[in-house]
């Protein structure tokens, strides 16, 4: 087993969704958390990112650090999502063998897996056909970041080990109003229209593609629990092990959120792949388990996104 207590803990990305429910959860941990904010060293750039990591010589590092975001970011922002990820993966992974970091987990996605895979996704799956075209970029760079954790394993013995989250949500999501994910993007829609009197809601796509959906707490509390126990080249998915479809989402969003009115589904957007559900087979063969319901996630969500203390979403 790997120790996190009294060790210096990396969390790249500790200001996004997933970095700060890794950063919650870590607390528990007694380890000497370490962060770094965008205006202090880009990830981006090579030079800073092996100057930090020369003079803080991180232990452990989660690499949660990623350019993301929903269907239309990863099919507008192209270029960005690819170059992006790359640079930040690549520059991390090489700073953190370069310093002899004990130890390192990478962020994978469920995207990464072919557009037509068997369903539920197995982790045997990577590689084994073609990608879905909107998000084609982001996943390209999520699997050159996967191979190369794989191969400083391989050639230089190297303990960094790659998961596989599913579709994410939860405090700390972003709710931008055209690039976000599909549940924060109905939350606010929802709350929006519950706030000026009702009316129709709009939901993307035909409402028919299934999504799973993990609450991105529960992803950390398996992400400790891996860091801690697993050791192997071989992915890790992260999942519930359920589905829904976008259509029955959407009622379960209006339900949470208290929204009455209508809604209509616009079919010119796209329904991106049609199903995406991880097999947890293999995590759940390590001992984890997901314990936040579909329905009690999404309360949770709601309320912290009222409560967000910016007042951007009174
Ligand atoms: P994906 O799993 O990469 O496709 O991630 P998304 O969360 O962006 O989309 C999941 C599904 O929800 C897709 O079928 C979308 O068409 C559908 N969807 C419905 N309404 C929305 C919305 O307002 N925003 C987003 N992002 N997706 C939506």
């Amino acid at each position: 087993a790997f120790e996190l207590k009294g060790k210096r803990v990396f969390v790249a990305g500790h200001r996004g969704m997933v970095g700060a429910a890794l950063m919650r959860r870590l607390a528990r941990e007694q380890a000497d958390l370490l962060t770094v904010s965008r205006s202090e060293v880009d990830l981006r750039d090579q030079a800073a990112v092996n100057a930090w990591f020369a003079a803080k010589r991180p232990q452990a590092v989660f690499l949660a650090a990623a350019k993301v975001g929903g269907i239309v970011a990863n099919n507008t922002l192209r270029a960005e999502f690819l170059y992006d990820n790359l640079a930040i993966s690549s520059n991390v992974i090489q700073a953190a063998h370069a310093t002899r970091c004990e130890k390192l987990m990478f962020f994978g996605s469920s995207c990464i897996y072919p557009r037509l895979a068997p369903q539920p996704l197995r982790e045997d799956s990577m590689l084994a056909g073609p990608l879905e075209p909107t998000n084609e970029p982001y996943a390209i760079a999520k699997i050159a970041g996967l191979k190369m954790a794989e191969a400083y394993r391989s050639q230089y013995g190297a303990d960094f080990i790659s998961v596989m989250p599913t579709n994410l949500y939860g405090p700390g999501d972003n709710y931008h109003p055209e690039y976000s994910h599909v549940i924060a993007a109905l939350i606010r829609r929802f709350h929006e229209a519950k706030i000026s009197g009702g009316g129709n809601v709009v939901v993307w796509g035909t409402g028919t593609p299934r999504r799973e959906f993990l609450y991105v707490d529960d992803l950390a509390d398996a992400c400790i629990h891996l860091m801690k126990t697993y050791s192997s080249p071989e992915l890790v998915n992260i999942g519930t092990g359920e589905d829904i479809s976008i259509a029955e989402l959407a009622l379960m969003v209006a339900a949470a959120v208290g929204f009455r009115g209508e809604i209509s589904f616009d079919a010119s957007r796209p329904d991106g792949t049609p199903r995406k559900l991880l097999d947890v087979g293999r995590l759940s063969g390590l001992g984890w388990r997901a314990t936040t319901s579909l329905e009690d996630g999404i309360r949770l969500a709601y309320l912290a996104y009222r409560a967000d203390s910016d007042g951007r979403h009174p």
